[in-house]
């Protein structure tokens, strides 16, 4: 069995009366994508600060590939964070931003200029070492913040929502790059969002929180398509929860059940599995989100609109899908 990168072992957080992390316990194996994905004060960042080392857990224990690393600052863990507003200093160039951890440690000027060169190469910045970061873009700077963490060659990435400044298009484009230097770099990287498409796309593995506590431990697939709890179901991605009776009658002792909108389609009376009448049509270019009450619940179906005509509010339609579409949440 390999180490782990980073182990968090029921970790407990308390900031007065306040359990902003309540025994969470979490493997992070070397080399992997993790994110950390939750809503708003689920616990996520004073889980990154842990690893940081920028807050002390109550209780519990934090290893760095192995080593007991709960009560060690900073500097003396094998880890950088890049920072959402990325922290650099507005006084030095970028070449000497991206060195910094260099000089901190004592190496020359010239061997830390070829290093932070070299890392600006990395991340598609060559040529801009001499400016300020004030005669930046968002990307560019988020950009060097991700090169000055990663000169010193940490063992462990850490970064903090680093997309959550950048417009949309380049939020994407960023998505890929960081992953495809992740993959390059091989190092492991611990991201933290809020948004499931993100940690959808970029991560090998996503750890679910909700209120201070892991729900869910899995790949993208997993999390999306075998949600361990109602929240999980909920939180990544749209669902239908189909509760009491009728999930009895989908699918066997399940609590609840999910089926998610795509997987509904909207077809003949015959052999339907449910039928019922449009409540809201919503047009999200690609495809539109139907609402269609089936008496004993309201289902979502995202029909994609190449598919055929649209359809409209009031009318009668059929819905069909395939039995392995529902999964079952258990009690
Ligand atoms: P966000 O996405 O908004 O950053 P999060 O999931 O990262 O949220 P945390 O920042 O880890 O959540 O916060 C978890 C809980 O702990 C919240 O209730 C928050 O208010 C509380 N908290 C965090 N830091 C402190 C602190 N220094 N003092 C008091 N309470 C704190």
């Amino acid at each position: 069995m390999t180490t782990a990168a980073v182990s968090l072992e029921d970790i407990v957080v308390e900031f007065g009366t306040v359990r902003a992390v309540d025994g969470v316990s979490l493997e992070i194996r070397p080399g992997e994508f993790f994110t950390l994905l939750g809503p708003s004060g689920s616990g996520k960042t004073t889980c990154l600060r842990l690893i940081g080392g920028f807050q002390y857990p109550t209780r519990g224990r934090v290893l760095i590939d192995g080593q007991d690393a709960t009560r060690l600052p900073p500097y003396a863990r094998d880890v950088n964070t890049v920072f959402q507003d990325y922290a650099l200093f507005p006084h030095m160039n970028v070449r000497d931003n991206v060195a910094y951890g260099l000089m901190v440690r004592g190496i020359p000027k010239g061997a830390r200029h070829a290093r932070a060169d070299r890392l600006l190469e990395q991340v598609r910045l060559s040529g801009v070492g001499d400016r300020r970061p004030s005669q930046l873009s968002g990307g560019q700077r988020q950009r060097v913040a991700l090169a000055r963490a990663l000169v010193n060659e940490p063992k462990v990435l850490l970064l903090d929502e680093p997309l959550g400044a950048l417009d949309l298009k380049l939020r994407e484009q960023m998505q890929a790059e960081l992953k495809a230097l992740q993959r390059r770099l091989g190092i492991t990287f611990v991201f933290v969002t809020h948004d499931q498409h993100e940690a959808l796309s970029m991560s090998d593995r996503i750890g679910v929180f909700s209120q201070g506590r892991i729900e869910q431990v899995g790949s993208p697939r997993e999390v999306y398509e075998r949600p361990a709890t109602r929240f999980v179901a909920e939180f990544v991605g749209a669902a239908n929860l189909i509760e009491g009776e009728a999930a009895r009658r989908y699918a066997d002792g399940a609590a609840c059940a999910l089926l998610r909108p795509e997987r509904i389609r909207v077809g003949a009376a015959q052999d339907a599995r449910a039928t019922g009448r449009v409540a809201s049509v919503h047009y999200y270019g690609a495809f539109s989100r139907i609402a269609v009450d089936c008496g004993d619940a309201t289902l979502e179906v995202d029909s994609p609109n190449a598919a055929g005509p649209a359809v409209e509010p009031g009318q009668q339609v059929h819905l069909h899908w395939q039995p392995d579409a529902i999964h079952a949440i258990p009690a």
